[in-house]
């Protein structure tokens, strides 16, 4: 029995982490005649491929090598926008529940990877390393990231793109992407272990778009019933292809499809963010999809085709003394939850470490989070420390004196025309102004972002992140020495390049959350 429970243990990890490398011997199961897929007049398809980590240095570099022929066919017969914002903390679940509903954290309530639910006295884990969710307990984790991030957490005041597009009578598809919610009931079908230790029930519904692929738990090509723990149960870019060449092959592909290839992000953690093979192997995939057309032209005539990262990658140094944050050891001052003993009475402080960020709780009314921002001001490695005072949302960097604090409303105007009061040394977010207008560099859309972060759930927090080349590390977070890490607000996290392949169009702005918008006036 104990076996089986970390062997459970092991394979729901795997399940959600999919966090080790395991060499991909998916061969193709099935031959089909090549079928054009039937095109209303009226409209094109959309096809929205995310793939995780996409930048545009190592694309362009891909390119150069002719390493990623599908993708530099797009950009000859499209539009390429080499930065996109992502949403911020640079995690996917976040970034997923921004390009869904297109809205920041504070709205969308999908704080991160890894946030502490006061209400309910414990930790949010969606699935952060092995280590942790052992710790923190399977049940929970999986209960999370299955049911609740969908279900309950993504908040109901929001409609996602899915949502959206029923609401106007089209039907859209889901391929493996975390956040999926739509108005079909679906069932998960879960590891049958997993119902027999009493984890999970053997059947788990929720709620997703018509077409709704989630790995070996719900898909919509009989051909992919077979997913085993070293496919990852399906959440790998092979997966997502085959999903996806279903609906093309079969004449079922909705007006609009997101698609999501994961693989990309465990090369470039591991490799760090020149990592090309990912790249190349995503492109194999698109390339694949375009073989279910008579031809690339075809491909790209009867679709729209739109290709993006969520979040880019900053590099991890060589050290483990030096590039890793050690939180703990920063505040060993003070009382730590412990992530084993669940959050005790005399707990001061608890920490939910995202990669490059995380969010550090003050529970002890009697610690003021400008006196745990103080400590963490010592460590030039830290980047940016935020936290809210009523109204005000104040920000210190690592290393550095002096202050900026901004409220919404105001004098200032950015480039997305959101307005913002602005004190202090505004070379701390890197902004520049000129007259009422504001630039943004280094941290793009830095102001709403953080406002998003600092407003995604309850609680007294400081949003905290590390400088690029280094890591915030917790009691057992994950950790990527001599590779890649995102999280943070910094321009390497937070920039994504986008390809967009029949139609001229452009969302108004160049960010994740001005997608949806984008998408439903396509026509
Ligand atoms: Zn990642």
């Amino acid at each position: 029995m104990m076996k089986s429970i970390l062997t459970l243990c092991a394979l729901m990890a795997l399940l959600l982490t999919v966090s080790i490398q395991y060499p991909l011997h998916q061969h193709a199961k099935y031959q089909r005649t090549k079928l054009t897929a039937p095109v209303p007049h009226h409209s094109k398809h959309i096809i929205l491929v995310v793939i995780d980590s996409l930048m545009d240095t190592p694309l362009q570099e891909a390119i150069k090598q002719e390493r990623a022929p599908a993708l530099q066919f797009l950009i000859k017969h499209g539009q390429y926008f080499p930065n996109v914002v992502s949403s911020f903390p640079t995690m996917s679940v976040t970034i997923d529940s921004s390009l869904l509903t297109g809205t920041y954290p504070d709205r969308h309530r999908v704080p991160g990877l890894v946030w502490y639910d006061e209400n309910e006295g414990r930790i949010i884990n969606y699935g952060n390393g092995k280590r942790e969710i052992v710790k923190l307990g399977v049940k929970p984790v999986l209960q999370d990231s299955l049911y609740k991030l969908n279900n309950e957490h993504l908040s109901q005041h929001v409609k996602t793109l899915h949502e959206e597009l029923a609401a106007d009578g089209k039907q859209s598809a889901s391929i493996n992407v975390v956040v999926y919610r739509g108005n079909f009931p679906h069932q998960l079908n879960l590891p049958k272990t997993a119902a027999f230790l009493n984890i999970l029930p053997e059947n788990l519904k929720t709620y997703g778009p018509a077409w709704f692929s989630y790995g070996s738990l719900s898909y919509v090509n009989p051909n992919n019933q077979k997913n085993y723990i070293w496919q990852k149960y399906g959440f790998n870019d092979k997966f997502s292809s085959e999903e996806l060449k279903y609906l093309i092959q079969s004449g079922k592909l909705p007006p609009f499809t997101i698609v999501y290839f994961p693989d990309n992000d465990h090369s470039v953690h591991k490799n760090g963010p020149m990592d090309i093979k990912g790249i190349e192997q995503a492109d194999r995939q698109i390339q694949e999809i375009f073989g279910t057309y008579n031809s690339w032209e075809s491909a790209i005539k009867n679709a729209v085709w739109i290709v993006m990262g969520d979040s880019g990658q900053a590099s991890i140094g060589g050290s483990r003394k030096e590039s890793f944050i050690r939180l703990p050891s920063l505040l060993s001052l003070y009382r730590i939850t412990k992530l084993r003993e669940r959050v005790q009475k005399e707990d001061q402080i608890l920490l939910c470490v995202n990669e490059r960020m995380a969010y550090i709780y003050s529970l002890d009314k009697y610690v003021p989070l400008a006196r745990i921002a103080g400590h963490l001001q010592k460590d030039d490695r830290i980047d940016v420390i935020a936290w809210k005072e009523g109204e005000i949302i104040h920000v210190i960097e690592g290393g550095k004196e002096g202050v900026l604090s901004f409220r919404p409303g105001g004098q200032y105007v950015d480039p997305y025309q959101q307005r913002w009061s602005l004190q202090g040394k505004l070379s701390i977010l890197d902004i520049s102004t000129k007259g009422n207008q504001m630039t943004y560099h280094d941290y793009p859309d830095a102001l709403a972002r953080l406002y998003g972060a600092l407003h995604s759930h309850p609680g007294r927090y400081l949003v905290v992140t590390a400088r690029p080349g280094f890591e915030l590390v917790g009691e057992s977070s994950p950790t990527h020495l001599n590779g890649g890490g995102h999280g943070s607000l910094h321009k390497q996290d937070s920039l994504v390049p986008m390809l967009v392949t029949g139609t001229d169009s452009s969302p108004k702005h160049l960010r994740i959350v001005d997608i949806k918008d984008w998408i439903l006036k396509m026509d």
